[in-house]
């Protein structure tokens, strides 16, 4: 009998894109205001600074910051920093995702259940806590989380063990006693794995079930529904 849930949140409880695409044309609308420059050359830039950032941060919370993207990409566009500019992009990008953010279906039905059966609830995600914490306010799920691990929190980010083992700890559970539910094969089902997590990969495809029966990446079990968690727990 499982004891707790570890959730990871980003493309797992909601999802991710829509709301990340919305709240860069927030941004935009914002820059396109002060300087002349296209849709297209906003994003290339924005996706070049993400990049940039991520291989030099490679493996660290921060590597997620919107704050340095913008910094970096204004860097690109006005040769020089702009604090005003710079936090307005990146204002604008949170408070446009976080006020867009929607639960994926059965979420709250899931927790609730969870719940009612004594079952603890951990979100273990890759970025920094302040957002984290906003987005498990936003998305009005607070009372049902017990606890937060945080890569930054962390200090390394999944798939490295110390994410599961933190919640796990905090928990004050074993191993054995837990499921993780992700969607990234890698970051939540590799990462779960090694930690010795029962595994639920949150995904609609099906070629990942040809994967070897020990291919670390394997899930032990393929979700299509967030609501086939209930069945898992026995
Ligand atoms: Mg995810």
């Amino acid at each position: 009998m499982k004891k707790a849930v570890l959730f990871d949140l980003d493309d797992t409880l909601y999802e991710y894109g829509p709301v990340h695409k919305q709240a860069l044309k927030a941004s935009y609308s914002i820059l396109k205001k002060k300087i002349k420059i296209d849709w297209e050359k906003f994003y290339y830039l924005f996706n070049l600074s993400k990049s940039e950032i991520h291989r030099e941060l490679s493996g660290t919370a921060a590597s997620h910051n919107r704050v340095l993207y913008f910094q970096r990409l204004i860097e690109k566009t006005h040769s020089t920093v702009d604090p005003k500019v710079i936090l307005d992009l990146y204002n604008t990008y949170w408070n446009t995702f976080l006020n867009n953010m929607v639960l994926r279906k059965g979420v709250i039905d899931v927790l609730k259940k969870l719940k009612q059966r004594g079952i603890k609830i951990a979100v273990v995600s890759d970025l920094t806590t302040n957002i984290q914490l906003r987005k498990i306010h936003k998305l009005g799920i607070t009372k049902y989380v017990d606890v937060l691990v945080t890569s930054e929190e962390a200090g390394s980010e999944k798939p490295h063990a110390i994410m599961f083992l933190l919640a796990l700890n905090k928990l004050g559970i074993s191993p054995h006693e837990a499921i993780m539910v992700g969607d990234n094969e890698v970051a939540d089902i590799e990462g779960a794995n090694f930690v010795g997590l029962y595994t639920a990969l949150l995904s609609s495809k099906r070629s990942i079930l040809r994967r070897k029966k020990e291919d670390f990446r394997k899930p032990s079990k393929i979700i299509k529904n967030i609501s086939s968690v209930l069945d898992l727990l026995d």
